[in-house]
């Protein structure tokens, strides 16, 4: 017998059919005799429906009020997958995350797990039940409800299974597992069996929604044992072969791994690049541009600097997309002036796409091969930036999926 979590995306919780199939699914489990604990995302496309009805009566709602409509969803997935669990003679209880307790810090719409209170979830478990609770959403120490961000039910099913000290933790979604790319976007990608979890923080970190990134995180700290997995394969089929399936997210290398120089690629669609151009090459230079970014609470990406010989610089980041007016803004009417800047450039059409591997570590030139690819495809690199075991470059957004293609093909998991 093993203490399990399940999460259920919201494709996953679609329709009355899949719901059905989730409870089928976690019936099996049960009469397994497995304890389990399952937390489900709101039905697909409800979270954003939610978001749209807010938008048409305010383009800048309160937080608080925004999290208190948006974390809904979830709040109606565990009633019906706890009556549809009843249906399959499974004794099932759903928790909203305020009454668990999943405790947050106030950063509303963004806000970051503190605590979870593993009595009430471990106590129902120990008498049979299987326990249901909200993914998403939290609530702050005044008592006010919370949501963790988009995709944040990965992060509250890794949680709580680190809370109530899981077996495993198994993330049911409409893959079946973590591959090399986004398989919408190359369809001849191939599924990975394992992925080392440096690997999967950047893959997240780096665009690929597949997990939240926060999810990775705690799966990290706690080292729970986390696996990507189908919930569109028959419910039916034997446990041991289920068990199996997907992708598992591991922290040492195993002699089963392919010895892949590169495990993924990930790209980020939505991104925007500003420089600021000739300004005086001086200590603070830095601090005083992007300072005040920050102080408005917008995430700089890349940066680079370039010094000309007349003592100028040239410094150019990139941001989000949706921040790129914002930051225009700031720029122009605030901080031009103030650093005797020659001008402010912006591009708000831009991708970032990455390669990741720790095999980087131990290979030579595969920047070079990167750039090479991506030269023969005509495509300019306008920025980049790397770690030990990624490189991301910034290209026009119309060659983004061109890019990731190209790269997949010529990275597709070589032996070593
Ligand atoms: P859920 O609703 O279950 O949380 P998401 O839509 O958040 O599901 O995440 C699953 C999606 O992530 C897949 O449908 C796939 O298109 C996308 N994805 C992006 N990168 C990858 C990758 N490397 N491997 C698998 N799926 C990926
Ligand atoms: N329902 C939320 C969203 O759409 C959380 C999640 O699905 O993980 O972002
Ligand atoms: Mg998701």
């Amino acid at each position: 017998m093993a203490l399990i979590v399940h999460k259920y995306g919201g494709t996953s919780m679609g329709s009355i059919e899949r719901i059905k199939n989730v409870a089928k699914r976690i019936a099996k489990w049960h009469r397994a005799g497995h304890q389990l604990v399952v937390v489900p995302s709101a039905m697909s496309g409800e979270t954003n429906r939610l978001f749209s009805i807010v938008k048409g009566i305010s383009t800048q709602p309160n937080p608080r009020e925004l999290d208190m409509i948006v974390s809904t969803g979830e709040q109606v997935s565990v009633g019906l997958l706890s009556i549809a669990l009843q249906e399959e003679s499974v004794d099932a209880v759903s928790y909203a995350g305020w009454q668990v307790a999943v405790k947050t810090d106030s950063e509303f719409t963004k806000a970051r797990i503190k605590k979870i209170d593993d009595k009430r979830v471990l106590t129902d478990v120990n008498t049979g039940k299987v326990v249901v609770i909200t993914g998403f959403q939290g609530v702050d120490f005044h008592g006010y409800i919370t949501t963790l961000g988009r995709g944040g039910s990965d992060t509250s099913a890794v949680a709580i299974a680190a809370a109530i000290q899981a077996d495993e933790c198994l993330i049911y979604t409409d893959v079946d597992g973590v591959y090399m790319t986004d398989p919408r976007i190359v369809k001849e990608a191939r599924r990975l069996d394992y992925i080392m979890f440096e690997e999967m923080l950047e893959m997240a970190s780096l665009g690929s929604k597949v997990l939240q990134i926060r999810s990775v995180e705690f799966a990290g700290k706690y080292r729970v044992k986390t696996r990507v997995l189908s919930s569109l394969m028959d419910p039916l089929i034997p446990l041991d072969d289920e068990m199996r399936s997907g992708t598992l997210i591991t922290f040492e290398e195993n002699e089963k791994m392919e010895q892949a120089v590169i495990s993924g690629i990930a790209f980020q669609h939505d991104e925007a690049r500003i420089s600021v151009i000739d300004v005086p090459d001086k200590p603070g230079i830095a601090y005083q541009i992007l300072g005040p970014i920050a102080d408005a609470n917008i995430d700089v990406d890349m940066i680079t600097q370039n010094t000309s010989a007349e003592g100028k610089t040239n410094l150019t980041f990139t941001i989000g997309r949706s921040d790129y007016r914002r930051t225009m803004d700031i720029l122009t009417n605030h901080t031009k002036d103030r650093v005797n800047a020659q001008g402010v450039l912006g591009n708000p059409k831009v991708s970032k796409v990455s390669i990741i591997g720790i095999g980087m570590r131990s290979h030579v030139g595969i920047a070079s091969k990167m750039f090479q690819t991506l030269s023969e495809e005509g495509i300019n690199i306008q920025m980049i930036s790397t770690s030990e075991i990624k490189i991301s470059v910034l290209i026009d957004e119309y060659f983004m999926e061109r890019a990731v293609r190209a790269l997949h093909k010529i990275f597709e998991l070589k032996p070593v």
